[in-house]
């Protein structure tokens, strides 16, 4: 079984031309202020399809995470750690913790984005600790 990889719509190709780039993007309400993942042609709140896209500053907290200690197919190499980040601007997001120990995580720690080829074609954002945004809280 091949790796699946996303084949993005012309709604999501933003994002992941951003990615490419090195730079995570999400769209913003331009009526409500409501920021959005995953890209849509309409604001979930409100339903408005005056959306803009905007930087996002690649930080976020862990809502939760699971430690896959046995990939579903060879294509993915076990163990790697799946997560549900809270972005800084809102939205939730799932993604990837790589470089990092299982042991040290846990939720509500702080993460930085960063990106990591997934296809000849396609780029993703994956989180990393970032205990210095921890710091800054304290
Ligand atoms: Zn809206």
């Amino acid at each position: 079984m091949a790796k699946p990889t996303p084949r993005p719509t012309p709604t999501e190709q933003p994002f992941y031309d951003a990615c490419a780039r090195g730079e995570l993007v999400l769209q913003h309400c331009q009526n409500c202020g409501h920021v959005l993942f995953y890209p849509r042609t309409h604001c979930d709140a409100c339903q408005s399809d005056q959306l803009a896209w905007k930087t996002a500053s690649g930080a976020g907290t862990i809502a939760s995470y699971t430690v896959v200690r046995r990939g579903v197919s060879a294509d993915f190499e076990a163990p790697y750690i799946i997560a549900l980040i809270d972005l800084a601007e809102g939205p939730r997001m799932m993604s990837q913790i790589i470089d990092s120990d299982s042991e040290a995580l846990a939720v509500g720690l702080s993460v930085k984005v960063g990106f990591a080829a997934w296809s000849e074609d396609i780029t993703l954002p994956v989180f990393r600790l970032h205990p210095a945004l921890d710091a800054e809280d304290a």
